[in-house]
């Protein structure tokens, strides 16, 4: 796969803007807030309809413009491909593939891939554990696509589970002349429905992130030792609400779900919230049995961010045959040499790459050489 063009309309600071992309690698230099990581992030939408930066899509579109759009154009199993991607101000969005809408985002996603580097990364260490959540989700989204609509109808799920959660709060907390468990019970017959629902869709989602982490670990293991020298021993484990591993069938998670949910019901009434799930869960990272964010320096913990980038990408090539995108937002300037040198390395001509920095002094020659360098600024990009 290898992105030939892209042209971006009102899309952010960005009000027309073709670009093609000439070399293998291509180098995106300018101040601060030109419009470098826009155009990363347009790339990335299209590779999981998903932004790493904002949630809504009126974020994305430019100011007082109504509708935005993104179209790539893309050389895939020899074949060209081009997919549109429109965003809206106020209403859905519309995806296209060579000018035909797609109904379905599953369909659309997978036609490019992408792994994005940038300092937000770093948060995947010293984060929330959503941020390794967020991760996790969006490999998997590239992988199986089926994820993305796993995710959407999980959501849907935890929303009304949680609303029904929060009135049974609100009604124990009134006095009741008669039985609690009465006035209580249209509500606890609902909530059943909701705990089915949830378990069912909940552990497709648990076993799928288990089995992703299960196949992504040795390889960051892998580049983790070759970056630290071999002295640090990464470990990283999904840890759920209750105990299960990859290989346990599904209907037996299922099963440890509900009884979870059965033994925290007290509790969920209580904060009038849903306390198990995929939601709830967490990826432990561990350097030398210690957790990561507690240990060593922040070039530690570069390394270890450098080093799940690198497990992703090399997954993706491995599952699809071949290399995805890889977008470096601002982090060759934060490593040092060698992690530079390890990094450069692992793309070499391979891998289609977009870095933006703000100032080429960075990089060694040879990659000045045989980059395509753009300059950006203010939206635009030129020559
Ligand atoms: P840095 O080097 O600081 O990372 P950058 O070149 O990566 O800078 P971007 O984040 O790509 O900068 O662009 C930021 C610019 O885009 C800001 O000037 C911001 O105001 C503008 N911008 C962001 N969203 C919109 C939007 N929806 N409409 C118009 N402009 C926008
Ligand atoms: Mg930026």
């Amino acid at each position: 796969m290898y992105l030939q063009h892209l042209e971006l309309k009102q899309f952010r600071n960005y009000h027309h803007q073709e670009i093609t992309f000439q070399a293998p690698k291509t180098i995106l230099v300018g101040d601060n807030a030109q419009g470098k990581s826009n155009l990363l992030e347009a790339i990335l939408l299209m590779a999981t309809l998903r932004s790493h930066r904002v949630s809504r899509d009126r974020d994305l579109v430019q100011h007082e413009m109504p509708m935005a759009e993104i179209i790539a154009q893309v050389a895939k199993d020899h074949a060209p491909l081009e997919l549109s991607l429109r965003l809206r101000q106020t209403s859905k969005r519309t995806l296209a593939i060579n000018g035909v809408t797609q109904t379905k985002q599953t369909d659309f996603l997978g036609q490019i891939n992408a792994v994005l580097f940038s300092c937000l990364d770093l948060d995947l260490v010293r984060g929330s554990p959503e941020t390794r959540r967020n991760w996790l989700d969006l490999v998997l989204v590239q992988l199986e696509p089926v994820c993305l609509s796993l995710l959407q109808q999980y959501a849907k799920i935890l929303k009304q589970r949680n609303a029904l959660l929060k009135s049974i709060k609100a009604n124990l907390a009134k006095p009741e002349p008669s039985s609690p468990a009465d006035h209580l019970t249209p509500d606890l017959t609902q909530l059943a429905l909701w705990d089915a629902q949830i378990v069912t869709v909940g552990t497709r989602i648990m076993r799928r992130r288990c089995r992703l982490l299960q196949r992504l670990t040795p390889l960051a293991q892998k580049w983790h030792n070759a970056i630290s020298g071999g002295t640090e021993t990464l470990t990283i484990q999904y840890q759920p609400k209750f105990p299960f591993t990859h290989d346990d069938p599904p209907e037996l998670v299922q099963q440890r779900f509900l009884d979870t949910l059965h033994q925290k019901k007290h509790l969920e009434y209580y904060q009038g919230t849903s306390l198990v799930g995929p939601h709830r869960d967490e990826v432990i990272l561990t350097i030398n049995q210690t957790p990561a964010k507690e240990y060593g320096s922040q070039g530690q913990q570069r390394t270890l961010v450098l080093a799940l980038k690198l497990a992703e990408l090399e997954l993706l090539e491995l599952v699809l045959g071949q290399p995805p995108l890889l977008l470096l937002d601002d982090v060759l300037a934060e490593l040092d040499l060698h992690r530079q040198d390890q990094l450069l390395g692992a793309i070499a001509n391979r891998v289609q790459t977009v870095i933006t920095t703000t100032h080429l002094g960075v990089f060694d020659a040879q990659w000045l050489d045989s980059a395509n360098i753009l300059r950006v600024e203010n939206g635009r990009i030129i020559g």
